[in-house]
């Protein structure tokens, strides 16, 4: 499987690629969690991603496309195809992975786009705590960890991110529908766009996501 997640944060990227992942054994590769770790680590990645990062804009194309690109081509993940979460953000960047897919002999399956409302994404960013360690997503309220600030799935510590306050929250937004919005456009010119209603618990989500996947994969195999 070899797909996209695409949504606006806080939409459930994470928390349904947890599930995909689950049934499909793809790699999962989400850009944010890659320069997180690597701002957390100080690397030179880190150091020229944080100033971005902290205020909510993009981290500039270059550094995302040259760090996908070095996953992409790793042979496992040829193998076992990925799905990509947070990437691509900008027209830039998806004509990019278009090349690069070009140059690897493989193709996209699906684009699913997560779509929920600028006031759920307050609410569900505001009270959303991550793990330190498999980076697993969990909310107060909505999705709430069995014991208080402990990962269900590894036992890690939980965290609230830096940019998920209010001030950083409304930016994201604002440069989620400037400069990611357009890509659900551009992907449902190609055929790839799968929409999904993202504001449905997390299991109905779940459901809708693999009900659609299925039936394209089924549409492929029969070809
Ligand atoms: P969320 O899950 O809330 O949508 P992410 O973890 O995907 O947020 O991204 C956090 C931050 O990392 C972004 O605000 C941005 O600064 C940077 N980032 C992540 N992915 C990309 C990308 N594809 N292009 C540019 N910046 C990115
Ligand atoms: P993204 O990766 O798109 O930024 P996350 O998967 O981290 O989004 O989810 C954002 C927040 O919303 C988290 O706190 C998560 O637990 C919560 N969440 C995710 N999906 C749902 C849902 N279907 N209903 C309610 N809350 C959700
Ligand atoms: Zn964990």
């Amino acid at each position: 499987m070899r797909m996209i997640l695409l949504g606006p944060p806080g939409a459930g990227k994470g928390t349904q690629a947890h599930y995909l992942v689950e049934k499909y054994g793809m790699y999962h590769l989400s850009t944010g969690d890659i320069l997180r770790e690597a701002k957390e680590a100080d690397s030179e990645l880190g150091r020229q991603a944080k100033a971005y990062m902290d205020k909510g804009e993009l981290v500039p194309d270059e550094i995302v496309i040259g760090l996908v690109r070095e996953k992409l081509q790793d042979p496992s993940v040829r193998l076992v195809g990925f799905l990509l979460d947070g990437f691509p953000r900008t027209l830039a960047q998806a004509k990019a992975l278009d090349e690069l897919l070009d140059e690897l002999d493989q193709e996209l399956v699906a684009v699913v786009n997560l779509e929920v409302q600028p006031v759920t994404i307050v609410e569900r960013l505001a009270k959303r705590r991550v793990c330190r360690e498999c980076k697993a997503s969990f909310h107060l309220e909505f999705n709430p960890p069995e014991t208080e600030g402990i990962c269900d799935y590894c036992g890690g510590e939980l965290y609230q991110r830096s940019d998920d306050q209010e001030e950083t929250i409304l930016r994201r937004l604002n440069v989620y529908q400037q400069q990611t919005e357009p890509l659900i456009t551009y992907y449902d010119q190609k055929g790839l766009l799968v929409n999904i209603d993202g504001e449905r618990s997390v299991e109905e989500v779940s459901e809708a996501i693999t009900k659609q996947l299925e039936e394209l994969t089924d549409k492929h195999d029969c070809a």
